[in-house]
């Protein structure tokens, strides 16, 4: 029999691919893109996808291993996938396991683990002379009869127990071997029906009586059989499930109460199993609902979409907000399923699709999926089990992970709010964001990219104009005569001043809000949480120290007690005295939504408050509950941090109160303006979607004048853009570099700043003045690693493989192997 090696994809940090021997059983097993069982690193068993056969070894001077399990019987990956895992690890510098692993749901990634037994043969004097802990794993096994080491550990609670354990196999006590841990289970449903023939009233009587005088009983078989629609002559008798028949008993009987209903043979429960995204309740998938009909402001912009994917295949929706782009989306979505092709629809993060999945499954039913990070590991591999059995058209709302799923037919990428910071993976590899991802998807596909927001990022916005790589359509005014909302700007040290502020509200503030709740409206207070972490103010003039050298707020660092420029690495004494007004008045601040929210509460004592942000919304369905309680005006007030400024659709908000500006401002960045422009404009997007009357945003700021306001205040885009991009230009950053940052580690602060400044001189030879640093970072030591950052600007013109080429080759000469073990990792593009 002829020889057939396999080209496998592992998911671990390491470059390139590995090949395997297939044994000749498994000749017929083995295809492209299904998972298989490879050893993998000493005794370790991996789950790894085949990318190529072949029947040659390609370099035969070393050992292949030989594949040990074939797990599926179709590809599961297919090959667009992995030509684009391939292009994001060239691309953000990581390697393709890295991508491999972030791709697939760990449940399709089973890998081994040492698991261990007790020998037959021990000898049990040498078991009687065991000592204290050692007679402990060794009881804990015998107990078990087989148990991981991880599980060992936990039971007996330590957390390295693996030399221990290697004695006691090295004495014939305990044997060791790995075996594959199966995370993934398929969801399993109880169902209930009555055990009653259809129609059988005798019966019906007789059950109740059985069921004798237990009053749970008798209620959960009454729901059963209004459920169940027993008395229901026209159709057959349904079973129910669990949940349904728990659902809404009012604690009136429990599950209990069921089985004891079967034990006495008045119903059945079966169970079965199901995948979460089967087949469609409505069994069509029908489009329930018409589409919403356009405006003429609308239909022109779909017009403009259309035309403009004839010739782009990226194209940006500009459109103001509440201007209608997510009813554009819809209709260029049923433009693709119609077509029978698939599209995606990327959102930035979860907090955005509670509202949005609404009104898509509204019109698209059950042809909506969606997939995003708070789903659980089993529910995500359905989905992608799901796209791949049934290749159908659908919709796929997701995070960005959903960049990843196995698409066969993509026609249409949406990138909703294509500025969010979010769309970026900052940890762990690969460091990607997903709507350039998305752009490299579509084209995989040939399908077509839209990239929507109000507020486009520069570089997006100078891709559409300047840089004519991308189309670009405007929608300039609100749907149905809305006007966009009014901005106040409050003077917050002026209000001082003259005791016009309680704590973080003006009096103004105050008073607004407290007449519109007056008139039945609803308030949202915003509150950037970057405002917890320190950094130094004047108390008298709230002068904020900036770089002499950049244009960017300093950042207090606690360690050295010092204010550094996060950009150039420029370091200052934090001054005694205020430059600015000569006070001893610097001080180092912070404020939290949590605060807010109790300060909220004493202002506004009658009012039903509710907060959100992340640790409001921990919990699973925490967000959809608040944003329902809130939209059922079940609440009066909101208050949250970024996530209240994202795409929500509230109709009787009448103000939104942004309570310090200028945290947003001053973040340390040189995205910084960018960023603040596009959450002030997203915040105020939230106020007035009526059109009786218009809303109010009252933005709170030290910094009255800040250019950044003042175009806020005038809903003013492209005066933003232009004056942005002008600085961007002056200080070379993107769009007009590209930026690469370097991050070193090591658990000992010398060695990681002389790794750095090696690693910088080094660049600095070949790349010059594009090298800037090494620095430390705001946060210089994470997980007890001390961290170095280099910043690396390169012209957007220039050969990136050049740049990288180099940035590989110094990574190699600086971590030869007998230099200290640094860890490296590239962030390339960040936001
Ligand atoms: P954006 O996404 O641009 O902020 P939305 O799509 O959320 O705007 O639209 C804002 C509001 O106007 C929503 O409540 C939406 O239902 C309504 N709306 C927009 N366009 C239409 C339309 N053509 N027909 C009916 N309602 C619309
Ligand atoms: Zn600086």
């Amino acid at each position: 029999m002829s020889e057939l090696y396999a080209t496998v994809i592992v998911p671990r940090p390491v470059d390139g691919t590995f090949t395997y021997r297939v044994p000749p059983e498994l000749h017929t097993a083995v295809g492209v893109g299904r998972r298989v069982v490879v050893p993998f690193g000493g005794k370790r068993y991996v789950t790894g996808v085949i990318e190529a056969l072949s029947p040659v070894k390609g370099a035969d001077d070393f050992q292949v291993k030989d594949i040990s399990e074939v797990l599926d019987a179709q590809a599961v990956v297919l090959h667009p996938q992995m030509k684009m895992w391939h292009w994001l690890a060239d691309y953000y510098m990581c390697a393709v396991g890295d991508v491999f692993k972030a791709a697939l749901p760990s449940g399709l990634l089973p890998e081994s683990e040492s698991v261990v037994t007790c020998t037959d043969d021990a000898d049990p004097d040498l078991i009687a002379a065991l000592g204290e802990r050692d007679a402990a794993i060794y009881d804990a096994v015998r107990a078990k009869g087989k148990i991981s080491v991880k599980e060992l550990a936990k039971m007996i609670g330590v957390s390295s127990i693996e030399a221990r354990v290697s004695r006691l196999v090295d004495a014939g006590l305990l044997a060791m071997h790995e075996a594959m841990t199966g995370k993934y289970r398929r969801v399993r449903v109880h169902k209930v029906i009555p055990a009653i023939a259809e129609g059988d009233r005798v019966a019906l009587t007789a059950a109740f009586a059985a069921a004798g005088r237990s009053r749970g009983q008798q209620e959960a078989l009454t729901r059963l059989i209004a459920l169940s629609g027993f008395n229901n002559a026209t159709v057959p008798t349904r079973s129910v499930a669990r949940a349904d028949l728990l659902e809404g008993s009012g604690g009136a009987f429990t599950w209990e109460h069921v089985t004891a209903l079967k034990r006495k043979g008045l119903v059945k429960i079966e169970t079965v199993e199901v995948s979460r995204f089967s087949a469609p309740e409505d069994g069509s998938g029908a489009f329930s609902q018409p589409l919403p009909a356009l405006s003429p402001a609308q239909s022109e912009a779909l017009r403009g979409i259309h035309q403009s994917f004839m010739n782009r295949a990226v194209t940006l929706l500009r459109g103001v907000t509440s201007s209608g782009k997510t009813e554009l989306y819809i209709h260029l979505i049923d433009h693709v399923l119609q077509q029978g092709r698939q599209a995606l629809m990327l959102v930035p993060e979860i907090a955005l699709t509670t509202q949005l999945t609404r009104r898509l499954q509204r019109v698209f039913g059950s042809k909506v999926k969606i997939y995003h990070s708070r789903f659980s590991d089993s529910e995500r591999v359905d989905i992608w089990r799901d796209m791949v059995s049934h290749p159908g058209p659908c919709v796929v709302i997701g995070a960005r992970s959903a960049v990843f799923l196995p698409f066969t037919n993509l026609g249409l990428v949406i990138v909703d709010e294509e500025h969010e910071p979010s769309y970026k993976q900052y940890d762990p590899a690969p460091r990607y964001n997903g709507r350039d991802a998305a752009i490299v998807l579509a084209s995989l596909h040939g399908a077509k990219t839209l990239l929507g927001s109000a507020t486009p990022s520069i570089e997006t916005y100078y891709k559409a104009t300047d840089g004519d790589k991308y189309g670009l359509v405007e929608l300039t005014e609100r749907y149905g005569n809305v006007t966009m909302p009014s901005i106040e700007i409050v003077d917050i040290a002026a209000e001082r001043a003259r005791r016009g502020m309680d704590g973080a509200f003006a009096n103004c503030t105050v008073a607004q809000g407290r007449q519109l709740l007056k008139d039945g409206r609803q308030l949202i207070f915003f509150h950037n949480r970057r405002g917890f972490a320190p950094r130094a103010r004047c108390r008298m003039c709230q002068f904020v120290p900036k770089c002499d050298h950049c244009d960017v707020a300093l950042t207090y660092h606690k360690r050295t007690d010092t204010l550094e420029c996060h950009y150039c690495g420029a370091s200052y004494p934090v001054p005694r005295v205020c430059p600015n007004c000569k006070e001893p008045a610097i001080e180092i601040v912070g404020y939290g939504t949590e605060r807010l929210e109790e300060e909220v509460d004493a202002l506004f004592p009658e009012a039903r408050i509710l907060r959100m942000d992340l640790d409001t919304t921990r919990n699973k369905d925490a967000y959809a509950d608040i944003i329902d309680t809130f939209s059922a005006r079940k609440a009066d007030i909101l208050v949250g941090t970024q996530m209240v400024t994202k795409g929500l659709d509230f109709s009787d908000v009448g103000m939104v109160g942004v309570l310090n500006a200028d945290n947003i401002i001053n973040y340390p960045d040189f995205r910084s303006h960018e960023r603040a422009f596009n959450m002030l404009e997203q915040v105020s997007g939230r106020a007035g979607r009526r059109a009786d009357t218009p809303g109010r945003v009252l933005i709170q700021t030290y910094t009255p004048q800040h250019p950044v306001l003042q175009y806020v205040r005038a809903h003013d885009y492209k005066g933003f853009y232009d004056s942005e991009l002008e600085q961007r230009r002056q200080y070379f950053y993107p769009p007009f570099a590209r930026v690469i940052n370097i991050y070193i580690k090591h658990r000992d602060r010398d060695t990681a700043q002389r790794a750095a400044d090696d690693y910088a001189a080094r660049l600095r030879t070949v790349l010059g003045r594009r090298v800037n640093g090494p620095i430390e970072p705001p946060v210089g030591r994470v997980a007890s690693l001390y961290i170095r950052q280099i910043m690396l600007k390169v012209e957007t013109e220039a050969s990136m493989k050049q740049v990288k080429d180099i940035l590989r080759s110094i990574y190699t000469e600086i971590t030869h192997p007998a230099a200290p073990r640094v860890a490296i990792h590239f962030d390339v593009d960040p936001v």
